[in-house]
């Protein structure tokens, strides 16, 4: 007998404003749900994963693979947020994998989807929600919507899905719930369809309090909470990010944080890239490698980090022009990141 698949596809946004502490969850929390469906009689028979990330592009990073062989890919942060990109490969990946049904053969159970969000896409991403859309009765696979950290875009991703749920919070012990959630959610519909059912109709388990809830229908025009600057450690030229944070709904962003990146970003500027101007910026995030406390632009566009109190001997790490920066003269233009 040849078994019918359950497949399962993680659609992860992998764009900047992931970077730190959320990659990091994602990354344990899918380990956590392998784990768990790794001693699962049901899963085991019939659940297989495959992983999806998007930034500035989409790629498949793992394929379809039965529950005791994956294993848990590591996610780069990058600029951009593709979602069109991703559900272009996710729609490819899914003619191509999973099995029809024949005359004479059964195929694979409808794919579960979980896709996390946690932005604007910056991509056109319409032509191929709209596809999906079309294809609802039946449609194409159960899709969940996960719009996590504040600038989630709930408005798109109900363009994409009816399951659409809000993570309010991402704190650690929040991404545990979360995963333990979708990972009972795996579980019982693998239960299901072993015991007969078709999981047609998915019967999702009680949301956890606090880690998911149903957002509200509307949340007013989007405005976009958070914004993020490229920039290179004067001392090594390694890459970070720093995070600034609108405050209330001023014009104004709030030094928040720097995260390391693992490769460098070239700024780019896109649909959404929108120019911020050191006039909205308060403060800056201390360089995460050497704490230097300011940035300041070279001429070629690079944000180098810099401690004034040690002088303002400069060394552009991407160019390597040298000079003295003027730090406090203010006034520099930069180009926001994009995801
Ligand atoms: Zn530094
Ligand atoms: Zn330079």
């Amino acid at each position: 007998m040849s078994t019918r698949r359950l497949p399962v596809y993680l659609l992860l946004d992998c764009s900047e404003s992931m970077a730190g502490e959320a990659i990091t969850q994602l990354q344990a929390g899918i380990a956590s749900m392998v784990d768990h469906l790794q001693s699962d009689p049901y899963a085991i028979e019939t659940a297989h994963i495959s992983v999806i990330t998007f930034s500035n592009d989409a790629r498949q990073v793992v394929p379809l693979t039965e529950v005791l062989n994956f294993k848990v890919p590591k996610l780069a942060v990058r600029t951009g947020s593709e979602l069109g990109a991703g559900l272009r490969v996710l729609m490819d990946c899914i003619r191509r994998e999973v099995r029809k049904t024949t005359p004479s053969t059964k195929g694979d159970y409808k794919p579960i989807v979980i896709l996390f969000s946690d932005g604007q896409p910056t991509d056109d991403w319409e032509p191929v929600a709209e596809e999906i859309r079309k294809q609802r009765s039946p449609g194409i696979a159960n899709i969940y919507a996960i719009g996590c950290g504040p600038d989630a875009d709930f408005a798109t991703l109900r363009e994409i899905t009816d399951i659409v749920l809000k993570m309010p919070d991402m704190q650690p012990e929040m991404w545990k719930k979360v995963f333990v959630w979708l990972t009972a959610s795996v579980s019982s519909t693998s239960q299901a369809l072993e015991g007969g059912g078709e999981g047609r109709n998915l019967n999702l388990p009680e949301l956890p309090a606090g880690a998911l809830e149903i957002p509200p229908a509307s949340t007013g025009p989007y405005l976009v909470r958070q914004v993020f600057l490229h920039a290179r450690c004067q001392r090594d030229g390694k890459p970070y990010l720093m995070r600034f944070a609108r405050r209330g709904r001023s014009d104004t962003f709030v030094a928040l944080c720097s995260h390391p990146l693992d490769v460098v970003e070239k700024m780019r500027t896109g649909p959404t890239g929108q120019r911020i101007s050191t006039d909205q910026l308060e403060g800056v995030p201390p360089c995460p490698y050497c704490e230097n406390p300011v940035a300041v632009a070279c001429e070629c566009g690079t944000l180098a980090c810099l401690d004034p109190r040690k002088g303002v001997a400069f060394a552009c790490p991407t160019c390597g022009l040298r000079g003295s920066a003027g730090v406090g003269g203010g006034g520099f233009d930069v180009h926001q990141a994009l995801g």
